[in-house]
């Protein structure tokens, strides 16, 4: 039997564990913030635990994040990591810098079941959900790539998969993420990105997660949505944004609008000016993703006036709205452009 991965644990888990050998509880949360503050993986290093104990641990668990089995770096600066699991199946995390931020972007699934047209993800299927262990792990080992100094400032979950398909997985990442003898990530710098899952968001609102929330709209009519998002079938336009008004968001929170630009599909003036009639009354911002081509696809990305003035029709309705001009689209790590 293989050793239990502390990573799979939460900090409160790890107490528990470290209890049931005896141990007072201020043991637990060294070896919490051994594992998850330091990042540290060898038990014979975390000096403040007794030998015996350390010798106990390394018998019973271990620390097993993902392995790096590729690393190519963007000329913009990005990072792609390939991370190669247990079983050997492997996802991408992006490093992204940006001004004084420092973003990850992982994935909570191998491949994806949902087969938006335009994402080259959803071309793979679902192959399986992530463990809770694994989604951290990727920060664990993208953390463990950085310069000496250098930290993350923001995680997304914007990579392979959709969050809330893998929901339990997701939810325990993020109270990792958060927790203080976890990542201790403020839940503000956090963002999980998702195709629209009514029941998904119904039960997200009742975490007290305080993350922030991306919702993938990609066009202001059904018609159009269904065509691109075959979730849209069964949970139409009208059904997401009823539960994003119903969502309990923090003050001085706004929900994100995504919208990959398409040439032709959904970029024209009047979708602009349908798209702010459909978030009237949220607090929204929209963050425009000019569409991120990919071989084998059949759709384009606008010609940058018509991102312009796309973004312009959205300001001028009074709307917050930003163009997300890709990242690392040269090693295939921008928005879309991952799978394995
Ligand atoms: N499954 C989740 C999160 C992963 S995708 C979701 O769908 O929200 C992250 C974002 O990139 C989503 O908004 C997605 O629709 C968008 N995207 C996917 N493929 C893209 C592409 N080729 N170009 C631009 N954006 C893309
Ligand atoms: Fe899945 Fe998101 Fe890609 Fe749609 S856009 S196929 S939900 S990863």
């Amino acid at each position: 039997m293989s050793a239990t991965n502390l990573l799979e644990l939460a900090p409160d888990e790890i107490m528990k564990l470290v209890e049931s050998l005896g141990q007072p509880a201020y043991r637990g949360r060294q070896l919490a913030t051994w594992v998850y503050v330091k990042g540290v993986a060898e038990f014979g290093a975390m000096t403040d635990l007794s030998r015996d104990l350390r010798e106990r641990l390394a018998a019973l668990v271990s620390v097993t994040p993902p392995e790096i089995a590729g690393r190519r770096v963007s000329r913009d600066g990005s990072t792609k990591l390939d991370l190669r699991l247990a079983d050997g199946r492997t996802v991408q995390a992006v490093v992204m810098p940006d001004d004084d931020r420092l973003t990850l972007c992982v994935s909570t699934q191998v491949g994806c079941g949902f087969g938006c047209a335009f994402c080259l993800t959803g071309t793979m299927g679902l192959v399986r959900n992530l463990t809770a262990g694994e989604i951290v792990g990727q920060v664990w080992a993208a953390r463990s790539t950085l310069e000496p100094g250098a930290r993350l400032t923001h995680v997304v979950f914007m990579g392979m998969g959709e969050p809330l398909a893998n929901y339990a997985a997701t939810v325990k990442a993020l109270r990792i993420l958060v927790s203080p003898l976890g990542f201790g990530f403020s839940p503000r710098r956090i963002t999980v990105s998702t195709v629209g899952l009514v029941r998904g968001l119904e039960r997200l609102a009742r975490e007290n997660l305080r993350v922030n929330l991306a919702i993938s709209l990609h066009a202001p009519t059904d018609e159009v949505r269904s065509h691109l998002m075959p979730i849209n079938r069964g949970w139409g336009l009208d059904d997401l944004l009823a539960a994003c008004r119903r969502f309990p968001l923090p003050v001085r929170q706004r929900m994100t609008f995504e919208y990959t630009l398409l040439d032709r599909v959904n970029d024209s003036p009047e979708d602009a000016v349908r798209l702010v009639g459909r978030l009237r009354g949220l607090r929204a911002k929209v963050n425009l993703i000019p569409f991120n081509e990919w071989a084998g696809s059949s759709f384009r990305r606008p010609p940058p006036e018509r991102i312009l003035s796309f973004q312009r029709a959205l300001l001028d309705a009074g709307l917050i709205a930003t163009i997300r001009w890709s990242k690392g689209e040269d090693v295939g790590a921008a928005c879309g452009q991952l799978a394995s």
